[in-house]
């Protein structure tokens, strides 16, 4: 086994992965203002890449010229700033997960030296590339072969992203272990990190900001005005299927999913357990999480269905009490709430009962 993080980004790389901090470093003395008005087309390619990605719900594949990589590598910033500053979470979210799938469709068939460095840089995640297979102890030689694991990822750093992966596959007892590393093959490593993928450029974006003066730019204002007369509207919300009126940190959690806002944990799990509570099915809970928008609807179904207590122990898990969504710093209260102590007491509603259910 060795260990590879010495790679050296190249300038291929830059254009194929173009939030690499290498990229930032070339643009960094540069004024904004160059790319907009540089003689490559750098604007018209990022409104091209913009409007592309929110109607097909991936990136457009670019030529390999240099010139075109060139175009393309400095076209993603610019499209994070226009992206950013239309100011709506479901374009945001769009144009994230379009760029996420196509990093995945080229990580797929990437260099097998160019993986470790990229995830240790984009992600933090360490992986070794797991080339001198008699060298791995528990595991045979034609075992490895076979199935062609090209990585070990730790123990830990592999249970914390394979626990919400929904199939037998991903269970621990599945994998091949030895001496607290993981084996993966490259496609296994790609759906295990996808997810963080997306959430990496999705912040990326988010925590952009924009100078005023930039939202005052001829060039950009006019490219925003196009991308925003194409752009699709958001899906209305589901929320016609409980007749009560939501409690406030409930209808907050549905608005946040169904725009493509990023959720705590504790909102999804609100949202989720409130609306089983409320009568919906586990079909209507998993249909409430927008697939165009970054949700895997396996593992949104694997979730809500162990919430459901159909998939684990087959414990159900109750509502979160209200100081417990307090605590969580996911609670909305308004003069409405009054004193009840769970939300499906708002309005009067519904008695909270226990019947051997479990908090989370
Ligand atoms: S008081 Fe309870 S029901 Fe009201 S917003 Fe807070 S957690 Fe929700």
């Amino acid at each position: 086994m060795i260990d590879i993080l010495n790679y050296i980004i190249g300038e291929d790389d830059k254009s194929k992965y173009p939030f690499l901090p290498e990229v930032g470093k070339q643009m960094t003395g540069r004024n904004i203002q160059d790319f907009l008005n540089s003689e490559l087309p750098i604007l018209e390619n990022a409104k091209d890449r913009i409007i592309y990605s929110l109607k097909n719900g991936t990136s457009p594949e670019f030529d390999e010229t240099i010139e075109m990589k060139t175009i393309s590598k400095y076209s993603f910033p610019i499209a994070m700033l226009l992206v950013r500053s239309t100011n709506q979470s479901y374009l945001i979210s769009r144009f994230a997960l379009a760029e996420s799938r196509r990093v995945e469709d080229i990580l797929h068939n990437e260099n097998p030296d160019v993986i470790p460095q990229i995830f240790k840089t984009i992600l933090n995640v360490k992986l070794s590339q797991s080339k001198d297979i008699n060298e791995e102890s528990n595991v045979t030689s034609e075992f490895l072969v076979k199935n062609r694991f090209k990585y070990k990822i730790s123990l830990s750093d592999y249970l914390s992203r394979s626990i919400s992966l929904p199939k037998n596959q991903w269970r621990l007892v599945n994998r091949s272990v030895s001496s607290g590393y993981v084996f993966l093959t490259q496609d296994e490593l790609i759906t295990l990190l996808r997810e963080e993928i997306y959430q990496m450029i999705r912040s990326k974006i988010e925590e952009l900001k924009i100078p005023p003066a930039l939202l005052e730019d001829e060039s950009m204002k006019s490219t925003l005005e196009q991308i925003l007369k194409v752009a699709p509207r958001p899906p209305k919300a589901k929320i016609q299927v409980f007749s009560g009126e939501y409690p406030p940190c409930v209808a907050k959690a549905i608005e946040m999913i169904q725009k493509g806002d990023q959720v705590p944990h504790s909102g999804k799990f609100l949202m989720t357990t409130f609306l089983l509570r409320a009568g919906k099915t586990v079909d209507d809970v998993i249909d409430m999480y927008p697939t165009n928008l970054g949700f895997n609807q396996n593992i949104t179904r694997y979730q809500v269905e162990h919430i459901a207590g159909l998939k684990g122990g087959g414990t159900k898990y109750d509502v979160p009490s209200c100081s417990t969504m307090k605590m969580k710093d996911f609670c909305y209260k308004t003069d409405a709430c009054g004193t009840i102590k769970n939300p499906l007491q708002f309005n009067g509603k519904t008695p909270v009962k226990k019947n051997g259910r479990k908090n989370s």
